[in-house]
């Protein structure tokens, strides 16, 4: 077996859900305990990408009240198709292309994969069309891999102080990827990074900037995420089951093959 893909079972029921719910926040505890911190400041995100419709609604009745979702358009539709449900909130934590900014503005309480001035812009300008605010975290590269999308940490600071521009958005913390590798001692120093990175930055961080969110930490490594200081882990698989999806699809070589032009933002 690939010891980086441990068989999550498919849940197929709210039963399956609430059991993995129940193990996944245990092992948040069991995490916090080891580092003295208090399990009540991890958020854990559930992330429904490549679910469909009917698991999710099996998901949200075991108690799952926000989902994750990679790509702007599958969130869309499933938002969409689930407006009956009572406030699910929608996180997108993927890329996003500025030709799709339109779209989050509409539907999104999250964007967790901040990483362009031209996306703030975008985003911002369509949040103030519709009247909302967006809740926003940028996206650091930690692992050093061309593969991974996010800003290099040394250019953070600067994209920071831009930020205030952009009214709508509500600038919470940083998010991360770690390296995808089964040694804890490749993984662990990319949550280490992030976090000093924030506590760098929070000395002075422009006004209205709140960096105290760190999203880090996914179905294969939040353990190691929660005891560097997650407060946010976006966990898919060990609650929802095993994807066919390789990760190659949301995690491509190339940053932006299509970058959009303002043309495309119809
Ligand atoms: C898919 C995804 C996750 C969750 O990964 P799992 O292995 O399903 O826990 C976390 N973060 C991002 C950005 C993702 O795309």
């Amino acid at each position: 077996m690939n010891p980086l893909s441990p068989s999550y079972p498919t849940a197929n029921s709210v039963e399956d859900f609430q059991r993995n719910l129940a193990a996944v926040r245990q092992r948040i505890a069991a995490a916090c305990a080891r580092v003295g911190r208090d399990p009540a400041e991890v958020r854990l995100l559930p992330v429904s990408k490549t679910v469909p419709e009917e698991r999710i609604r099996l998901a949200y009745a075991a108690g799952c009240r926000e989902f994750g979702e990679n790509k702007v358009q599958e969130a869309s539709r499933k938002a969409e198709a689930m407006a009956d449900l009572t406030d699910p909130r929608w996180s997108v934590i993927g890329h996003l292309q500025t030709n799709k900014a339109k779209v989050v503005a509409r539907f999104a309480s999250e964007f967790q994969a901040l990483d362009r001035l031209r996306a703030a812009q975008a985003l911002d300008r369509r949040l103030q069309a519709e009247g909302r605010g967006l809740d926003v975290l940028v996206q650091v590269n930690t692992s050093g891999e061309a593969s991974k999308f996010g800003l290099h940490p040394a250019e953070v600071a600067d994209f920071l102080r831009a930020l205030p521009a952009f009214s709508a958005l509500r600038v919470r913390g940083l998010m991360t990827l770690a390296r995808l590798s089964a040694d804890p001692a490749r993984v662990r120093p990319c949550f280490v990074l992030l976090r000093e990175l924030r506590e760098r930055l929070r000395q002075d961080a422009p006004a209205g900037i709140d960096l105290e969110q760190l999203s880090m930490g996914m179905s294969g490594d939040f353990e190691l995420a929660v005891e560097e200081g997650a407060t946010v882990v976006r966990v898919g698989q060990a609650i929802f089951g095993a994807r066919a999806t390789p990760d190659s699809h949301y995690w491509p070589d190339h940053q932006d093959p299509q970058p959009a032009s303002p043309e495309h933002e119809g």
